[in-house]
């Protein structure tokens, strides 16, 4: 029994996907049973979390400290669009290093 709360690999990506799913189409009950963690462990979904107040083992707050850091770079990246500005992506990329940061400090 391994008592940590983990985050998920691709963290709230997958889980945001499935709350689009569930208030476009109504579906739910799709939540997978065991999700992969950033350690590489197979845990039970409710033993994750994306929050890094949650989050207790350390090889997943750093898994997760890297992957904000790539998000923010990836928005970074984007150049404005339709719909969303140069300050908008800031903004995002501000948010994932904000969470970096609050990961990497736990
Ligand atoms: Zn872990």
């Amino acid at each position: 029994m391994n008592p940590h709360i983990h985050v998920e690999r691709n963290l709230n990506r997958e889980a945001a996907t499935r709350r689009m799913l569930a208030d476009t189409f109504g579906l739910v009950g799709d939540a997978p049973v065991t999700v992969t963690t950033g350690c590489g462990l197979e845990v039970a979904y409710a033993m994750t979390s994306a929050r890094p107040e949650k989050v207790t083992c350390l090889p997943c707050r750093e898994h997760a400290t890297q992957w904000h850091l790539a998000a923010a770079a990836d928005m970074e990246r984007l150049a404005p669009g339709v719909g969303f500005t140069s300050r908008d992506l800031w903004k995002v990329a501000e948010h994932h290093r904000e969470q970096a940061r609050l990961f990497g400090s736990g």
